[in-house]
């Protein structure tokens, strides 16, 4: 058998790998373990939130599958931060476990030039110092004219439920022993990490009387803009309940007993999922935490109740739940795990996410250090156009830092590597305040549709769209308002009124005007009413000025790149720092304003107080002829 290209591996990178390249017109092979569980969620049913919402938008403004997926199973939604600014608001939404595997194959099936194979892959097959396919145990060799890898954790996985341990890539597969070696004797830098999950409940062993019930936000907010289906799936809410003091003294009591404390695993796991064991140490002056109950689906008498993730004995989990309130019956249908896996260092990759070593051999997701859904479509949308373009011999295309959250995570996953596993946050981004969810088709669809990413349909729904924008910015610019020629009524609606002419453009960057009040002042027809075009106006309008201020405050950090940070200087000390910048640069020591900037984590805000501080110590002017920081 050949193939241009072949993806190993059917959750969220390998589909938007493969989705990908045959989007671009490549015959490609997705083979995977199992059929039954291509686009499955490993952990919780939810997609999107703050950073990962932002990446879920990016690749559906590239046309990817995660968004209309998510969009067509979702049973819940809300956007996030909606009392902070548009730019670290994002959508996320509960979903319907089985409708998103189900919407994920049916768009699948819609490429004639994809292919499905169920099979393990057992080695790749490296001819000089090219990767041309892969050995599958039933199938045999497969040629390709590269391979994408995107096993996630499979890789030598290891399942712990206390000091009960087995092999296994996620509860019920397999784990993939033989790929791992056969990556190790190719010399990729391999290392482990580690994550977990919590235990699933029958949902009619609950007491719902004592929970409180969160509902989702009506319209329910979608990741695709230009889907004008209105077909959803009916709402089913959250509910909420919280940890007491008796579940963390049955957790102190247990500690020995959890895998990572008692040394069965040794490797690091995602800071901003701990498990509970690490949430109840590492917080230990909180006496509770809030634990979300979220419907695994329309149908599904299962739970997932999510800030609960555990390695402990299956016992202790059962008295950890009973422990809570409304739970005090629960049944778990599911057990909690811990598993530990192998990752290669993303350092040997180049922004392609080509390794370095093997030519033609791309890698993607959680393979790649990185943890959550979002971030390995993200990498697998990457790794497939580029693979793609490899074989067509063309130019390859990776969006830069400013110009999207994918492109922030790769820059920061093969520049810097990961200690733990790397999710996405909005304060990675240096660009934030551009890179918003709400402009990502203005971003990227342009981009998309020359590379041939972008169906017709996609493009022309975006050029009605962009040609609306440009007609009415202009239109806003060119628009006069004057104080003198106001009547009552408009006065009323001016609310704070108006000290000078402007134009309607400047108006709108009015905190308290929005789209709607400007059309009421103008007494427009469509008076109150506001569509898509009208909110992306009123967001630009009102970022504008912050945008710039942000380009000018990367510019003079970048002009304060060579100043020196003394070596007295003590990090914890200076106000302002988020815990986590203050734990990097006191373990990382930057030596100058220019590598503390490079840190992941350590954002343009950070670094501002970082300047302030050494100013105010009177440290800037020693530098090596900088001058002083204003
Ligand atoms: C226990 C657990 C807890 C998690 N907790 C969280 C969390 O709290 N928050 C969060 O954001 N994310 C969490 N995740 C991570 C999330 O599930 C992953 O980040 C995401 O699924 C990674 O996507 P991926 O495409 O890289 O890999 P996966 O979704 O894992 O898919 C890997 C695919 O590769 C296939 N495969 C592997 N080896 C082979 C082989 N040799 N031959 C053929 N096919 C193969 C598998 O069958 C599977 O289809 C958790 C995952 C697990 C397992």
């Amino acid at each position: 058998m050949r193939f241009d290209l072949i993806v190993v591996g059917g959750g969220h990178a390998g589909v938007e790998a493969a989705a990908a390249a045959c989007r671009l017109g490549k015959e490609t092979l997705l083979i995977t373990h199992n059929l039954d569980t291509i686009g499955v969620l490993s952990c919780n049913p939810a997609i999107g939130g703050i950073g990962k919402g932002h990446l879920v938008r990016e690749i559906a403004a590239l046309d990817g599958v995660m968004g209309k997926a998510a969009d067509a199973a979702a049973i819940q939604g809300r956007v996030l931060n909606r009392r902070k600014g548009p730019a670290v608001q994002a959508p996320r939404i509960q979903a319907d476990r089985q409708t998103y595997a189900k919407t994920i194959r049916e768009i699948l099936d819609t490429y004639k030039n994809l292919h499905l194979l169920q099979d393990t892959v057992l080695e790749l097959i490296i001819e000089g110092e090219m990767c041309v396919g892969v050995k599958g145990r039933i199938s045999g060799c497969i040629h390709s004219e590269g391979v994408v890898m995107t096993t996630g954790t499979f890789l030598d996985g290891r399942i712990h439920v206390g000091n009960v341990k087995h092999d296994g890539g996620r509860a019920g597969d397999p784990s993939s022993i033989a790929l791992s070696a056969s990556l190790r004797e190719f010399n990729l830098p391999i290392g482990r990490l580690k994550t977990g999950t919590p235990p699933r409940l029958d949902k009619r062993s609950l007491d719902t009387d004592k929970l409180s019930i969160q509902y989702g936000e009506d319209p329910r907010p979608k990741f695709v803009r230009f889907d004008r289906r209105s077909l959803q799936l009916p709402e089913v809410p959250c509910m909420i309940t919280y940890t007491t003091p008796a579940t963390h003294e049955i957790i102190e009591n247990a500690l020995e007993m959890s895998p990572m404390y008692s040394g069965a695993i040794s490797s690091s796991g995602p800071r901003y999922c701990p498990s509970i064991e690490d949430k109840i140490v590492r917080f230990s002056d909180r006496d509770s935490h809030q634990i979300f109950l979220e419907p695994e689906g329309l149908d599904s008498l299962e739970v997932y109740p999510n800030g609960i993730s555990t390695g402990l004995p299956f016992d202790v989990q059962l008295a950890i739940i009973r422990s809570c309130p409304g739970m005090q019956a629960a049944r778990i249908v599911r057990p909690g795990y811990a598993i530990e896996y192998d990752f290669v260092d993303p350092r040997c990759l180049r922004k392609t996410l080509e390794t370095e070593m093997i030519k033609r051999l791309f890698l993607a997701g959680q393979i790649n250090g990185t943890t959550g859904y979002e971030e390995a479509a993200g990498q697998g949308l990457i790794a497939g156009v580029n693979a793609a373009l490899a074989i067509s011999g063309c130019e390859s295309w990776v969006p830069d830092r400013d110009t999207a959250y994918i492109g922030v995570m790769i820059d920061d996953l093969v520049t810097d590597g990961v200690t733990e596993p790397y999710r996405m946050f909005t304060s990675r981004a240096e660009h934030r305040l551009k890179l918003r969810s709400d402009n990502a088709e203005l971003r990227l669809t342009r981009r998309g549709y020359e590379l041939g990413l972008v169906s017709e349909q996609l493009w022309d729904a975006y050029r009605q769209y962009e040609s609306e924008l440009d007609s009415r910015r202009r239109w806003l610019k060119e628009t006069r308002i004057y104080p003198n020629r106001l009547d009552e009524r408009q006065k009323k609606k001016l609310g704070a009124g108006l000290k000078r002419d402007m134009t309607l453009y400047e108006l709108l960057k009015r905190p308290d005007i929005d789209y709607a009040n400007l059309l009421c002042v103008i007494g427009s027809e469509a008076d109150g009413e506001v569509d898509r075009v009208g909110e992306q106006l009123k967001i630009e309008a009102l970022y504008e000025g912050y945008v710039e201020r942000e380009e000018h405050d990367n510019k003079r950090h970048k002009k304060y790149a060579d100043v020196l940070i003394p070596i007295e200087l003590d990090f914890d000390s200076i106000d302002g720092l988020s815990n986590e910048v203050k734990e990097k640069l006191r373990r990382l020591r930057p030596a100058t304003i220019g590598e503390a900037s490079a840190i992941s984590g350590v954002t343009p805000a950070a670094i501002s107080i970082l300047l302030i501080h050494m100013k105010s110590k009177g440290w800037l002017r020693h530098n090596k002829g900088n001058v002083d920081a204003s």
